[in-house]
């Protein structure tokens, strides 16, 4: 048994989720998690919310309000979308607004202070006299000195397009309370990320066949263009630099208008939230926390445990931050973390040609998605969509046509007439000395078991992340099994053959529990209806975490013989056809 981590990426939770948040993180980590638990592993799949950082202020800002509130407002309403309505099977959505987040962020900071990785430099920013602080770009504003447009921000003109760095602004003014602001010195710390980079190299070098090939790429570019970066900004919403454990020759001043920058410490909630799943949240400081802290990291971060296996899914704008700054994080540590086995990262999924934007009215509601057409459509067409190595598009004729034509002609469609025919005119029962199974069906289900942990087999497929592919293999079965009705023809031989009726029902039976033992890992509502009527259950329990052999030709027959295999006659389609498109 393994013991698997799987991160999904922290959202920040100044606003709703739209579907390409869902396609491009938490959908593939959705699906990977429940394959591991299906094949028996400990599984941890962590998020949560991710609280800190210019978003969540400047939301505060429009809304009038704190960022405190802004967090109490849409971390609820995020938790819900992904937990009830998406139904992703985390076994804990977080945030990192916790003190328990804060202080294991202190530790990796007094950490790298500690072995050397942590520096001191100067950079010049805006600061208000009157208002006694510093003010992010974001919040500035001035005469772009370019074009002379008046009202733009210090980070970008509107008017002439340019990105502007600090000094590039006449009359420059805090946009909170418009007082003047001036350029002054401020000193932050620094990571030295360039310090890794044969370490990071080897790490990534070990990943080659594992990685997907552009996230590789993408990555090793980085690597040779690797700079410090700060980790402290001048703010006063994050967590707090540790100063009480602390050398006072270490403490830059003004140190308590610092905080650690949401760069830094939202990477390390995959670490906080699975430290809460085994021991909890109950710790009042670091020196509370650090007995525990030592046995925690030997039993599930421990580099030399070859039983472990880390996975973290993100989206492509996330990528520096988990395959580069997150490796870095851990290798500075210096008490031998475990890195992540895979990053998966994915591109922008984009609505009929544009980038999601609500403002601009380019905007699914992810809730009223589901609520509309039903979790299995939405998920089904979001992972035939998945933009896996490109970006993809979603378009509502093509997300009816897939429904209409594959996920409910193919696989609702023979599902539902194997099982109606053998309700209604079988009555539930078959004898089983007149069937055996086909070749072509033995063959076909064959593919899918026999070469399972192959490269190109089930396994293989979700352990690089493949997510279609994989469900490629569960479609072919149903793809056959409606050729192989339709070649039987039982409607006919119901009345002339009774015994090749059977065994056609029969083998198309055996294909529906093939189906049956994987289909709940992409869509869990069909899966746990077809579960209660194979007692899939009892096979997960009996074979455990051997997948492979959990295909068994005798299980069918027992059911049957058994009398288990009872099909409501007025059994509903597993899936609705869309008759006309509504956009939400
Ligand atoms: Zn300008």
């Amino acid at each position: 048994m393994k013991k698997v981590i799987i991160g999904a990426a922290w959202p920040y939770v100044n606003g709703d989720l739209h579907p390409g948040h869902i396609a491009g993180y938490n959908l593939p980590a959705d699906i990977f998690t429940r394959y591991q638990r299906l094949i028996g592993n400990e599984v941890m799949l962590v998020s949560g919310a991710d609280c800190y950082g210019t978003p969540i202020t400047l939301q505060a800002d429009k809304e009038g309000t704190t960022p405190e509130q802004i967090v109490q407002k849409y971390a609820p309403r995020t938790k819900e979308l992904l937990c009830d309505i998406y139904k992703t099977s985390y076994d804990i959505f977080t945030q990192t607004h916790t003190k328990i987040h804060n202080l294991i962020v202190q530790i990796f900071f007094l950490n790298l202070l500690k072995n050397g990785y942590i520096t001191r430099k100067f950079t010049r920013q805006y600061y208000s006299e009157r208002d006694n602080r510093f003010y992010p770009d974001r919040y500035v504003e001035g005469e772009c000195m370019y074009c002379h447009a008046k009202d733009q921000r210090a980070d970008q003109c509107e008017s002439c397009g340019r990105t502007l760095i600090p000094g590039e602004l006449v009359n420059p003014k805090a946009k909170l309370t418009g007082s003047e602001v001036a350029l002054k010195e401020t000193e932050h710390y620094f990571f030295s990320l360039s310090s890794f980079k044969e370490r990071l190299k080897n790490y990534l070098y070990s990943k080659k066949d594992i990685w997907r090939e552009w996230v590789w790429k993408e990555t090793e570019k980085w690597i040779n263009e690797l700079e410090d970066r700060s980790l402290t900004r001048d703010l006063d919403w994050g967590v707090e630099i540790p100063v009480e454990y602390m050398d006072e020759k270490d403490i830059v001043d003004h140190v308590e208008n610092k905080r650690l920058y949401v760069w830094f410490d939202a990477v390390i909630g995959y670490f906080s939230a699975s430290f809460v799943l085994k021991f909890g949240d109950k710790f009042d400081s670091i020196n509370d926390l650090m007995p525990v802290f030592n046995e925690f990291v030997s039993k599930y971060w421990d580099s030399d445990d070859i039983d472990l296996v880390h996975y973290l899914f993100v989206g492509q704008d996330n990528l520096f931050f988990h395959t580069i700054w997150w490796p870095a994080l851990l290798m500075g540590q210096e008490i031998n973390l475990k890195l992540p086995d895979n990053v998966v990262v994915n591109y922008f999924l984009n609505l009929e040609g544009q980038k999601f934007s609500k403002s601009r009215g380019i905007y699914i509601n992810a809730r009223e998605l589901v609520n509309t057409y039903g979790l299995d459509a939405v998920r089904y067409y979001l992972i035939r969509i998945n933009p896996e190595n490109s970006s993809t598009h979603w378009y509502w004729d093509d997300f009816k046509d897939r429904i209409n034509n594959e996920l409910v002609a193919t696989l609702g469609n023979f599902v539902h007439r194997t099982l109606v025919f053998y309700a209604k005119y079988l009555g539930n029962s078959i004898s089983l000395e007149n069937v055996q199974v086909d070749y072509e069906v033995k063959s076909i289900i064959n593919s899918l078991f026999v070469d399972f942990y192959g490269n190109d087999g089930f396994d293989g497929l979700i352990g690089k992340a493949r997510f279609k592919d994989a469900l490629d293999k569960l479609m072919d079965l149903a793809r056959f099994g409606n050729l192989f009705f339709d070649r039987c023809a039982p409607w006919k031989s119901v009345k002339e053959d009774t015994k090749s009726c059977a065994n056609a029902i029969y083998n198309c039976l055996h294909l529906i529990l093939a189906i049956s033992l994987l289909i709940s890992i992409f869509l869990p509502d069909a899966g746990s209806k077809l579960a209660k009527i194979f007692y899939v259950d009892f096979l997960y329990e009996r074979y455990s975490n051997r997948l492979f052999q959990m295909y068994d030709d005798d299980y069918l027959d027992t059911l049957i013989r058994e009398n288990l295999l009872t099909i409501p006659s007025d059994l509903a389609p597993l899936f609705n056809k869309i008759d006309k498109i509504i956009k939400v």
